[in-house]
């Protein structure tokens, strides 16, 4: 498979235009119900105040719909949307996909994952998010043979995302080896440093910039062996950055935790140091009650992706016992079977519906709130995620007279936005002051056109 470059895409984006205040026709601002007319001013990349106001100022640009933060996408791997409608063909599991998406893999260098990468950051712009969660293990060329620049491929993530219009949290993953006690097959070497250490020293030399992250990731318990788990965390810990871990996606890897270690994936990643306030469990699927209070107690968060984890045919996370046990919930799109926070939020609601037959789980609020605030602090944007004066302006706004939305009353917008909305209902996004969608469309890329040209 190939995967082709275009001189075209090479031009810098423009990053939207400023506006100094919105007048939102309905606005959730974090509680039960959305309020009507309400006012938000813009200090630069923040919100200075926000009011409601029936007479808003004549320079105010009206926002119809509901206007929500700006979306968090916590779990990406932005060359996985090459596999959309390819992986859906035929019969297999996560480990035949895992095939296809390895020939993907193949197929990157710098130029060609910068050129993919910043047509689905602008996919994800286009569904109201504003900041990504980069987990990012694609390194090196091939045999594993590192770029001039160590950090290449990181750095063609960052300048995708900055083209594209959003922030990305980068979370530099470890991975070491192909499975407990498994050699690296020849696509896994790119994934590879060689050692903890070399992984170390090759992730301090990524910085934090102003629409920047830079956190950490261990791939997995197969990919990361118990000491250099230590090493990760304590990087993670020294800096104060996001730590990500995918855990128990598959019965299979608990299976082999248990019988190379005695323990759970979570229980030998919370004694090697890594559970804390901090931390994503990603995905999460297969845990026992245990593991969640490990999650629970040190305030960590999970990290679900509903719409890859069917995809996949994974299983359903136990959603409601996570938040039960004191976890709190973020939301991904991970192999990008669909780009749509909508469509993940709801799916944590519909697939617990499904698995225990009882409706009301999880209400339309709590939902929009891992899609955004908590996605945010989870990937290290604590100020950012709600509507609120000081925090940076994030505006996602959904229509609500669309065929899918009209009607239901302003009352019921939450949960119309929630329930039926999709991402082509998004049609204006601001983030960090800049509008970045207008009536629906990208300000400064043709995303249906960048994807085509960029995707085989
Ligand atoms: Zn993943």
């Amino acid at each position: 498979m190939t995967v082709r470059g275009s001189a075209r895409m090479r031009r810098v984006s423009s990053n939207g235009w400023r506006v100094p205040s919105y007048h939102c026709e309905l606005a959730w601002l974090g509680d039960d119900q959305a309020v009507a007319d309400v006012l938000v001013t813009i200090d630069g990349d923040r919100i200075a105040s926000v009011d409601p106001s029936a007479s808003p100022p004549a320079d105010a640009t009206r926002l119809r719909g509901l206007t929500v933060p700006g979306f968090a996408n916590s779990h990406s791997h932005a060359f996985h949307r090459a596999l959309r409608g390819r992986a859906q063909a035929g019969t297999g599991s996560f480990w035949t996909w895992r095939e296809q998406m390895y020939e993907v893999a193949a197929s990157l260098d710098p130029d060609r994952y910068r050129d993919l990468a910043r047509a689905v950051f602008a996919e994800m712009v286009q569904a109201g998010i504003s900041a990504v969660g980069e987990f990012h293990y694609l390194h090196h060329g091939p045999g594993g043979v590192p770029y001039d620049d160590h950090n290449a491929m990181g750095a063609a993530l960052i300048a995708a995302a900055t083209e594209a219009g959003l922030r990305i949290t980068l979370l530099d993953t470890c991975y070491l080896q192909g499975g407990i006690d498994v050699e690296l097959d020849e696509t896994q070497r790119r994934f590879s440093d060689g050692d903890a250490l070399a992984w170390a020293t090759r992730a301090s030399a990524l910085q934090d910039a102003p629409t920047v992250r830079i956190g950490a990731a261990i791939h997995s318990v197969r990919a990361v062996d118990p000491a250099a788990i230590e090493v990760v965390a304590a990087w993670a810990g020294e800096r104060g950055a996001p730590l990500h871990a995918h855990v128990s996606e598959q019965p299979a890897e608990n299976e082999q935790s248990v019988a190379a270690f005695g323990r759970t994936p979570i229980q030998l990643l919370a004694e090697r140091g890594a559970v804390s306030e901090r931390f994503t469990a990603v995905h999460a699927t297969h845990v026992t009650e245990d593991d969640l209070d490990a999650l629970g107690g040190a305030d960590s968060w999970c990290c679900l992706c509903p719409t890859t984890e069917r995809d996949l045919a994974d299983g359903i996370g136990p959603a409601r016992a996570m938040r039960d046990a004191g976890a709190h919930l973020t939301l991904g799109s991970d192999s990008h079977a669909v780009i749509d926070l909508l469509e993940e939020a709801r799916a944590v609601e519909l697939d617990e519906r499904l698995a225990s037959g009882v409706r009301g789980s999880h209400d339309a609020p709590s939902l929009l709130r891992a899609a955004t605030t908590h996605g945010h602090e989870s990937l290290g944007w604590r100020d950012a995620g709600r509507i609120e004066p000081g925090a940076l302006a994030d505006l996602t706004t959904i229509a609500l007279d669309t065929v899918r939305t009209a009607g239901g009353g302003p009352e019921h917008s939450i949960e119309m936005a929630v329930f039926a909305a999709t991402a082509a209902d998004v049609h204006h996004v601001v983030i960090g002051g800049r509008v970045v969608v207008s009536d629906g469309h990208h300000v400064s890329i043709d995303v249906a056109a960048e994807l085509a040209d960029a995707l085989p």
